[in-house]
């Protein structure tokens, strides 16, 4: 199966999954989640007509960059981003889908200040409170939106979430339906229901992802094909 082929089967799915939830196929966002894939593979991807791209290792987005590989498409960085990479990333990307600290919200806030830009981003929740996980844990999101709505060179769209890996589907289920629980009670609390963006859903999940609510999925290997790690 081509790239191309792999999305126009992933957009029949998300779209028979918002259906059968009663929503509009096209409220969803569809983000490939391209690590590990060269550039050509992204210039098939954005040819098929991919909304955005999203890029997990700030050196191999660096060296993409420089190739054009995301070229007619918005960019995401969907990864776990150290702060002393936060340079490299700010301002190269439309949206960085992973911040889940305040020190990541501080460092991001210098480095648009410096740009003279304004950053979009989702906060990230760690839904499954593990440990090795960065996000959010759920009773600190409140508090860290309030820090982003005070920093004059950040703009939240959303929410953003990876549940645990190992969870069986009832369980994942169950964390989607929490993160979308706290994306509305922050939306309403917070952000005067402006919020658009709940990013949820990779290539194992991305139907119940938008049946439980996600208005963004991130899909790597049903897209892609299996990564090869090296
Ligand atoms: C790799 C990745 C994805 C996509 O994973 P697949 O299972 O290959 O679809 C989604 N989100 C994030 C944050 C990722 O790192």
């Amino acid at each position: 199966m081509s790239i191309a082929e792999n999305i126009a089967r992933v957009r029949a799915d998300i779209a028979a999954a918002a259906k059968e939830a009663g929503r509009k196929p096209e409220e969803i966002t569809l983000v490939g989640a391209s690590k590990m894939n060269g550039a050509s593979a992204c210039r098939e991807a954005v040819a098929a007509g991919i909304d955005a791209l999203g890029e997990n290792r700030v050196q191999e987005m660096t060296a993409k960059l420089q190739e054009h590989a995301y070229d007619g498409a918005p960019l995401h960085f969907i990864g776990h981003l150290q702060r002393n990479k936060v340079k490299q990333v700010v301002g190269k990307v439309n949206l960085i889908q992973s911040v889940g600290s305040l020190e990541l919200l501080e460092e991001i806030e210098k480095a648009a200040g410096k740009l003279g830009l304004v950053q979009e981003i989702l906060l990230e929740v760690n839904i499954g409170e593990e440990e090795a996980k960065s996000g959010f844990a759920p009773a600190e999101l409140l508090s860290g939106a309030e820090a982003a709505l005070g920093r004059e060179h950040i703009t939240v769209l959303g929410l953003m979430t990876i549940p645990p890996a190992d969870a069986e589907r009832e369980e994942n289920l169950r964390y989607f339906d929490k993160v979308r629980a706290l994306f509305l009670d922050m939306n309403e609390k917070l952000f005067h229901n402006r919020l658009q963006v709940l990013s949820m859903g990779m290539s194992g999940d991305y139907e119940d992802a938008v049946r439980a609510g996600a208005t963004m999925v991130r899909v790597g290997t049903a897209i892609f094909g299996s990564r090869h790690y090296t």
